[in-house]
C-alpha cells in the first residue's frame, strides 16, 4: 500500500519543518509554542483530543464527561496557522532518515522532519504481570475511564441483581472495590468510590445498600501519598479511613483473577502471609511504563533507558548525538523529575525556544531548569493535599486550590464551565451527571484480546 503523503513535502515547503509526537501536555504546549515561529509544524498522534489525565477519576466516577477533559487537539490549534494535525499511531522512526511512520486505519504515513519532538507520554506497568490488565483495568486514557465507569456502576446493578436472586455473598463480592497504588490516582481514586456509594447511590437502590460497600487500597509502600511526605500521607490516609476506605499498606498483589484479588504482605509481623480480597472491581493505579518509542529512539541512538523505560536525554532535552530530536515530559529520565503535567509543559516551552533560537542563530540554553510550581491531590469533595514550595497542608483550603489550578489548567473556555457546572452538582449537591454506562464499555477491550491478529480495523 502506498503510504500517505507528507504533510510538509520538501519541494513544497522551504521552511524548517518540526514533527511532534504527541497531543498531550508537552506535544500540545510545545506546537502552541511555536505559534509565532518560521516553521510548519506537524502534530502527529494517535487520538483526536488532547487529554487532562489528571481528572480521568472524575470521568471514571461520572463526575465528567469525556469531552469535558478532552477537547479536540484540532480545535484548539484551528487558529495557529504554521500547524497541521496529523491523526496516526507512530510505529517508527528512522533517525537517520529523518522520518516517522504512522498508521491509521491501515494507511501508513511517513513525515520528514528537520527537528522531531517526541512526547508520546508513558502507559501502565503491571510490573511484568501483563495477565493483572485483564481482570483490574488502569487508568491512562478515555477508554479506560469509561470501562472502569462501566465496572464500577455496572457492579451495583449486578449487586441489586444478586440480592434480588438471594445470592447475598455475590452482592457482596459485587460490592468490593479494590485500588491498588496509593498514589494520587489511586487515592483520588478510592476516594471518589467511597463518594459515589456513600452519597450519590445511597437511595439508588431497593435491595442493596450501596452505603455498605467495601473500599480497599492497598499498597506495597508503607504510607499513603509516599512523594507528598508522611505529614500529607497521614491526613490523607485518616481522611479515606474517614470515609470507610480500607487503606492496607504493605500489601503486595500477587495475583488477580475475575473475582478476587490475592495479596501478601510484605512488611510487619504478618510479612509473607497471603490472604484473598474478594472483589468483582478492581482498579490498577500503580506504576508507569514510557511509552515503545523511548526503545526506537534508544536503539537507534545508543541513549540509556532506565527501568521504566524512559530515555536519558542530554541536560536540554536532546537525545544524546541528536541535537534536532526533544523528548520530553513522561518519557525522559534526567535529575530525577517527575512524571507530571509541569514537566511535560516546561519541557515543550523549552524545546520550542530553543528551536526559535536556532533558527535565529541565537546562543540556545545548555540546560532545561524545572521549575518546581508544586503538587496536589484531592481525597474527596472539601479534602485535599498541598505541597507548595516549603508549605505543606491539607483539608479545605487545598481543595479549594486544587479546584482553582485544575479550572485553569483545563483547556478550553467551554470545558471550564461545564465543569464548574458538573463540579456544583457533585460537590454542593449529590448527583453526578455522568452515570452512562454502556456494555461495549465494559467488554470491547476483552473482545478485541480475543481477536488478536484478526483485529485489523481498516478503511476499505
Ligand atoms: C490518571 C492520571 C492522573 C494524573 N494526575 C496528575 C496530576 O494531578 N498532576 C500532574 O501534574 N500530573 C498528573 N498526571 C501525570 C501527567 O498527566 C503526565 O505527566 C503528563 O500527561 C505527561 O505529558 P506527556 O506529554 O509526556 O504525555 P501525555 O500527556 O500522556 O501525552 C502523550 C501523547 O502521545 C500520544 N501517543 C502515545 N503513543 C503514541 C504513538 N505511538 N503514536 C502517536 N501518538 C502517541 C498519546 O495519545 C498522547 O496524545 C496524571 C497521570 C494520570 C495517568
Amino acid at each position: 500500500m502506498q503510504p500517505v503523503q507528507d504533510p510538509h513535502p520538501t519541494e513544497a515547503s522551504a521552511r524548517h519543518r518540526v514533527v511532534v509526537i504527541g497531543s498531550g501536555f508537552g506535544g500540545l504546549f510545545a506546537t502552541r509554542a511555536l505559534k509565532r515561529a518560521d516553521v510548519d509544524v506537524t502534530l502527529i498522534a494517535r487520538t483526536t483530543s488532547h487529554l487532562f489525565q489528571p481528572l480521568l477519576y472524575q470521568v471514571a466516577t461520572g463526575i465528567l464527561s469525556e469531552g469535558e477533559i478532552a477537547p479536540a487537539t484540532r480545535e484548539l490549534l484551528r487558529r495557529q496557522r504554521n500547524a497541521t494535525t496529523v491523526l496516526g499511531d507512530v510505529t517508527d522512526i528512522d533517525l537517520k532518515a529523518r522520518t516517522v511512520t504512522s498508521d491509521s486505519l491501515g494507511r501508513t504515513a511517513v513525515t520528514s522532519y528537520d527537528t522531531l519532538i517526541v512526547s508520546a507520554g508513558a502507559g501502565q506497568s503491571y510490573f511484568g504481570n501483563d495477565q493483572f490488565a485483564r481482570y483490574a483495568p488502569g487508568m491512562k486514557d478515555i477508554d479506560d475511564a469509561l470501562e472502569l465507569r462501566g465496572l464500577i456502576l455496572g457492579s451495583f446493578e449486578q449487586a441489586e441483581l444478586a440480592a434480588l436472586r438471594g445470592d447475598r455473598q455475590g452482592a457482596a463480592r459485587l460490592m468490593s472495590f479494590v485500588v491498588v497504588g496509593a498514589g494520587p490516582t489511586g487515592v483520588e481514586m478510592a476516594g471518589q468510590i467511597a463518594e459515589l456509594s456513600r452519597r450519590t447511590l445511597k437511595a439508588d437502590f431497593r435491595r442493596i445498600d450501596p452505603t455498605m460497600s467495601q473500599i480497599t487500597l492497598l499498597d506495597a509502600a508503607p504510607q499513603v501519598l509516599p512523594a507528598f511526605g508522611e505529614r500529607l500521607g497521614e491526613i490523607a490516609q485518616r481522611r479515606l479511613r474517614k470515609m470507610g476506605v480500607q487503606v492496607q499498606l504493605g500489601a503486595k498483589v500477587v495475583d488477580i483473577d475475575a473475582t478476587g484479588i490475592e495479596v501478601e504482605d510484605v512488611a510487619g509481623e504478618q510479612k509473607g502471609y497471603r490472604r484473598r480480597i474478594e472483589a468483582v472491581a478492581k482498579v490498577w493505579a500503580a506504576g508507569v511504563q514510557a511509552s515503545p518509542l523511548g526503545g526506537i529512539l534508544a536503539r537507534q541512538s545508543g541513549a540509556e533507558v532506565d527501568r521504566s523505560g524512559r530515555i536519558k536525554v542530554n541536560p536540554d532535552l536532546t537525545l544524546p548525538g541528536h541535537p534536532e530530536v526533544f523528548v520530553l515530559g513522561d518519557m525522559i529520565a534526567l535529575d530525577n523529575l517527575p512524571g507530571v503535567a509541569q514537566v511535560a509543559i516546561q519541557g515543550g516551552k523549552f524545546a520550542a525556544k530553543q528551536i526559535k533560537h536556532r533558527l535565529a542563530g541565537r546562543p540556545t540554553d545548555p540546560a532545561f531548569h524545572y521549575f518546581d510550581k508544586g503538587s496536589m491531590a484531592t481525597v474527596s469533595r472539601f479534602s485535599a493535599v498541598a505541597s507548595v514550595g516549603r508549605l505543606r497542608f491539607g483539608g479545605f483550603i487545598a481543595w479549594l486550590l486544587w479546584l482553582v489550578i485544575h479550572l485553569f489548567y483545563l483547556i478550553g473556555f467551554k470545558s471550564r464551565i461545564t465543569t464548574l457546572l458538573h463540579w456544583l452538582i457533585s460537590f454542593l449537591g449529590r448527583g453526578r451527571a455522568e452515570r452512562v454506562i454502556t456494555e461495549q464499555q465494559v467488554f470491547a477491550r476483552e473482545a478485541i484480546e480475543r481477536l488478536g491478529a484478526a483485529h485489523q480495523p481498516h478503511l476499505p
